[in-house]
């Protein structure tokens, strides 16, 4: 098989991505030649496009040429203008409502039930909140002393994490929006993985209390240290190896059943785009999305900068008026919370999805929303809110990768799914993180840190529900405890920046 040169993603597109380097002269089409050296996943004009032309890709204007471009030149961010993102106040909702997805060659996993109900666990691990950035310092001192004292004594726990934050104290706590970090702190606090077992660590004198972090039945001496209350360190590291031993012991006895997938949450996310995003890792994303939900499950996907100039292809797919109104009313929100920073969406790319051959966010956004397969969107949530309904949901969380990740974790993803095009080692401690990479470039280059490539579709080598198929299997396979992912393997985790558009004070 001779592998492309180029990629056009429709036939009315006036430009195609480079498959590899295009040197300059090179004959591209039979009467194609590029007239510059064509970077990998970089744009080449495949007709004359006057000054003010629309340059398309994906069926849509991705923008306007500043000044005419000639046929065969390389396009770059600097010879466009952005387009307008389109109006959220007269979107067409349920006009595109997809049934007929591919059906899943599994239809369970091994996972954990929690006493609560809800999500089931992917990983069975110790999770020790904090009220505030205060009491972190100690709490990493404990969790170090536990996991060489304690854990090896509890062989069915993998893992003791902090869920340290720097929110909690020096923010405006009653400001309308402090709803919004709050609630992602609480509901992280509920993750699946946790097993239902609270501790929460306080210092004393903060904002962020423990009654207003927890229930009042959840408020007790058996799950809260509060560090004022303590005589010294040495009392604080007592009182926290006690709790975390008496924790330790439920934990131990969760065992892993034979669930359906209607019991597992799969977040999807993508960070470091690169124009091969869109044709390779998350369309194959998508389409592992759409065997997930047509089994059963919950699929969510997020960033909102990143859906926005594709927001009326979402409206399309919102299963009814009401969920196609919050999305509308997300999008709102967002838009204003950009404009009080002297910003719109067109803020989020980065020099890398540039260096990658993603010229503006209307192109990235393109590429991202194809993540979310063909399914029927059933719910939309605000950042850290937890589904209501099964099948696929949007969750309007920033596309921060850092900050979207736990955004999702409080909405209680059981695993996320990770796709990059110039490669990051994000991961999570709290749950899993399967990392797919868009080139087979960057597989060559990061080995052991990606886990599946979806490179081969640009070259030819595989199709798109092959790579998806097996990216499917990879979520199930980790999922159930019976493969570790890089991340885990390496213990690669990131902080949790927790979004807060509330002021600090
Ligand atoms: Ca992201």
């Amino acid at each position: 098989m001779t592998k492309p040169l180029y990629i056009k993603m429709r036939d009315s597109d006036n430009v195609a991505v480079a498959v590899a380097e295009i040197k300059a002269g090179t004959q591209v089409m039979d009467d194609l030649v590029a007239l510059d050296d064509i970077p990998q996943a970089h744009k080449i004009a495949l007709v004359d496009i006057p000054a003010g032309g629309k340059v398309e890709r994906y069926g849509i204007p991705i923008g306007y040429a500043i000044e005419a471009i000639a046929k065969g030149r390389w396009i770059n961010e600097h010879m466009m203008d952005m387009p307008t993102p389109p109006d959220v106040d007269d979107m067409v909702f349920g006009t595109n409502i997809v049934t007929d997805l591919p059906s899943p060659p599994v239809s369970t996993w091994e996972g954990y039930r929690n006493p609560n109900g809800g999500y089931a666990g992917t990983r069975n691990i110790l999770g020790i909140n904090t009220t505030v950035q205060c009491a972190t310092g100690v709490l990493n001192v404990a969790i170090a002393k536990m996991k060489a004292e304690l854990l090896p004594k509890y062989p069915n726990v993998d893992d003791i994490v902090a869920i340290n934050h720097g929110y909690g104290c020096g923010v405006a706590i009653n400001a309308p929006e402090a709803k919004v970090p709050i609630r992602i702190l609480k509901n992280i606090s509920k993750h699946p993985n946790f097993g239902g077992q609270m501790m929460l660590v306080a210092l004393g004198c903060e904002k962020f209390t423990p009654e207003m972090f927890l229930t009042p039945e959840e408020n007790t001496p058996e799950n809260v240290i509060v560090l004022h209350n303590c005589k010294g360190f040495q009392a604080m590291m007592d009182a926290l190896m006690e709790m975390a031993e008496r924790k330790l012991k439920i934990l131990n006895e969760r065992r892993r059943e034979t669930l359906p997938l209607s019991d597992l949450l799969v977040g999807l996310q993508c960070g470091g785009s690169d124009a091969f995003s869109g044709i390779t890792a998350n369309p194959a994303a998508g389409y592992a999305a759409d065997l997930l939900v047509k089994g059963g499950a919950t699929v969510m996907f997020s960033e909102v900068t990143e859906v926005r100039d594709g927001v009326y292809l979402l409206g399309e797919r919102c299963i009814d008026a009401e969920v196609g109104k919050r999305l509308a009313d997300e999008m709102r929100w967002y838009d204003n919370y950009l404009a009080l920073g002297g910003v719109d969406r067109g803020a989020n790319t980065t020099p890398g999805n540039k260096k990658g051959g993603l010229a503006n966010i209307a192109e990235k956004a393109m590429g991202s929303i194809v993540k979310s397969g063909t399914a029927p969107i059933i719910e939309v949530l605000s950042p850290g809110e937890v589904p209501t309904k099964k099948g696929l949901i949007f969750a309007a969380t920033p596309a921060s990768d850092i900050v979207c990740g736990p955004c999702q974790l409080a909405s209680g993803m059981g695993l996320e799914v990770f796709m990059t095009g110039v490669g990051t080692p994000y991961g999570l401690a709290v749950a899993p993180v399967i990392k797919v990479c868009s080139r087979n470039e960057m597989k060559e280059q990061w080995p052991d840190l990606i886990d599946i490539n979806a490179g081969p579709i640009a070259t030819g080598e595989a199709t798109l529900p092959e790579i998806g198929t097996l990216l499917f299997h990879e979520i199930i396979e980790v999922a159930s405890g019976r493969k570790e992912c890089y991340t885990d393997q390496h213990k690669l985790f990131n902080d949790l920046c927790i979004f807060n558009p509330a002021p600090i004070t």
